[in-house]
């Protein structure tokens, strides 16, 4: 029998109707047998995540602020859920009771937050008749927080080997000195489902959100752009990196290492197939590109110099500055005498004029210019290698409808073509960039 780990984000552990639609995801196939859970999530736009209010407890409960009321609205969610359902879970009131003690003599803050996910699963798992296996002492993390992914792995597929079928927490695993809680960063149940999938050896990861995958462009932008029903790692990871997110950034590595595909899956739509990441080329479909994606605001400084190409180390100078500013780039095209940093205008905050000044200082350029809003869409696909014509299609998209090129530059991988304009530009050169090639 094949083996499949499913993951189900906060919307599907909201409420109790929620909760129905995981046991009936779950009990459709015999081979669904590990399953991750988040913290519930929001059940309307104006409600609170639960692992939101956990960390506002944990602040509250630093300041001295009485922090019962929250705390039992915190209980009060959980509660309705199995109340709903109708199901008794076994010392459930003792859990609360001991993470309010816990909370009381100044538990810390990843303990805390960690136990929106760890009484989601103990409810999960009495209500779906599968073990609870907590994964505090089988995630392992150094004593800076890095995941000890080896380590990890020998303890999850040895705990996993004694269960038939069970339900583990997301989000958090433990410090491998002192065995304290320690969380991933925000969202981070993708990575312990991501984890779970490869120590069991499974044939697939299901990733249970709520939406029906990846679509090939921003929906806010690009009217009814097409569901991206399957798309490589690599592919993946170009357009998560460009803002297109829909999971972990983390949760893609474990995964990987084993050849085990993602199925991206809607609760509220479980016929709907969803988005598979893979790297199977039999499994992936023939379009020359897989998706679009972009961010509109970045600043660009860009230095000129006459005779730069002679000028041995001034690349690294200018990117030693960028260094110890603390700020990452995201491109730097470099011409003949000149050199320009593509930054996230967020990235900078209030730093850009001391940069300026230490560029002046290290590189004695002839001219610095700084310009702001300026907009990068990647298009992203992994059939544009060795296949003629796609960057010459974005061009003349472009200029067809009179917009300007800041910046076009292809990774040598050959999987993405980048475009910078200005961000006034932004939304409709994704427009006719994506017309351009879906049509
Ligand atoms: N509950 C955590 C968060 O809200 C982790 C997760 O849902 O993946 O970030």
């Amino acid at each position: 029998m094949g083996l499949k780990v499913l993951k189900f984000g906060g919307s599907s552990v909201a409420d109790a109707a929620q909760l129905s639609k995981i046991k009936a995801i779950v009990e459709a196939d015999p081979e669904r047998r590990y399953v991750v859970v988040s913290a519930p999530g929001k059940r309307h736009s104006s409600d609170n995540k639960v692992t939101d209010m956990l960390f506002m407890l944990k602040a509250q409960a630093d300041e001295f602020i009485p922090y019962d009321s929250l705390f039992e609205t915190i209980k009060g969610r959980y509660t309705s859920i199995v109340d709903d359902l109708g199901i008794d879970v076994p010392d459930f009131d003792a859990r609360f009771d001991e993470i309010r003690e816990n909370v009381g003599k100044g538990a810390s803050k990843a303990y805390i937050a960690s136990r929106g996910e760890y009484l989601s699963a103990i409810m999960a798992a009495a209500y779906l008749g599968y073990d609870f296996v907590d994964t505090q002492d089988l995630i392992k993390f150094d004593s800076r927080g890095r995941l000890l992914f080896d380590e990890t792995n020998e303890l999850l597929s040895a705990e996993l080997a004694k269960h038939e079928r069970a339900v583990l927490p997301g989000f958090y695993g433990s410090y491998m000195n002192n065995g304290e809680v320690c969380v991933f960063s925000r969202g981070g149940s993708d990575v312990t489902g991501s984890l779970v999938a490869r120590a069991a050896n499974a044939d697939i990861y299901e990733n249970w959100t709520d939406v029906s995958g990846m679509l090939m462009a921003d929906p806010r932008i690009v009217k009814d752009p097409l569901p991206i029903k399957k798309i490589s790692y690599v592919e993946l990871r170009e357009l998560s990196y460009m803002g297109a997110s829909v999971l972990h950034e983390d949760a893609v590595f474990p995964a990987r290492m084993s050849d085990i595909p993602i199925n991206i899956r809607n609760t509220n739509a479980p016929e709907d197939p969803g988005t598979l990441i893979t790297n199977d080329e039999k499994e992936l479909d023939d379009r020359i590109i897989s998706g679009i994606a972009g961010k509109p605001d970045f600043t660009v400084i860009s230095i000129y110099k006459n005779m730069m190409n002679k000028e041995i180390g001034f690349v690294r100078r200018a990117l030693a500055v960028i260094e110890e500013a603390g700020v990452s780039f995201d491109h730097i095209p470099t011409g003949i005498d000149s050199l320009s940093m593509f930054i996230a205008t967020s990235e900078l905050e209030d730093k850009l004029e001391d940069i300026i000044e230490a560029l002046n200082m290290q590189l004695r350029p002839d001219e610095i210019s700084v310009e702001n809003r300026i907009g990068l869409i990647a298009v992203v696909g992994r059939k544009m290698k060795r296949s003629v014509g796609a960057a010459a299609k974005i061009c003349s998209v472009l200029a067809q409808n009179g917009i300007n090129i800041r910046m076009l530059n292809q990774g040598t991988n050959e999987i993405n073509v980048i475009v910078g304009v200005d961000a006034d530009d932004f939304e409709r050169a994704t427009q006719v960039i994506y017309e351009g090639f879906v049509g």
